[in-house]
């Protein structure tokens, strides 16, 4: 129910030159349609706020999915490295794992 913000009368649905408005007996009016075009407004862009929030997610689980190892660095022989694999060209191939040193940060992978 809606109430005018003029003289607090009900408002009543109306038509005026094909289109909808809401109408009062004291001359108030107000237009239906471009309400319904800002709530639809509304709602697409929480919906792509939701998406990006979840993207952000994802990458985050991809951080913490890095594993630590017993793998000797060829740059500095530290023995232990985080590892992690990817997908590489076509899915059809199988994924290269990655090892970046813990200590000097050198990357190298393996197939
Ligand atoms: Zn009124
Ligand atoms: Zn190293």
């Amino acid at each position: 129910m809606n109430f005018c913000p003029e003289c607090g009368s009900i408002l009543r649905k109306g038509i005026i030159d094909g289109k909808e408005y809401l109408v009062c007996k004291c001359g108030y009016k107000e237009l239906l349609e471009e309400d319904k075009e800002e709530t639809q407004k509304k709602v697409e862009k929480k919906k792509k706020e939701l998406e990006e929030n979840l993207i952000i997610v994802n990458k985050e689980d991809r951080i913490t999915v890095n594993l630590t190892v017993d793998r000797v660095c060829p740059e500095c022989g530290h023995n232990k490295a985080e590892t992690w694999q990817e997908q590489t060209r076509s899915a059809d191939e199988p994924s290269t794992t990655f090892f970046r040193c813990l200590k000097c940060k050198h990357t190298w992978r393996e197939y």
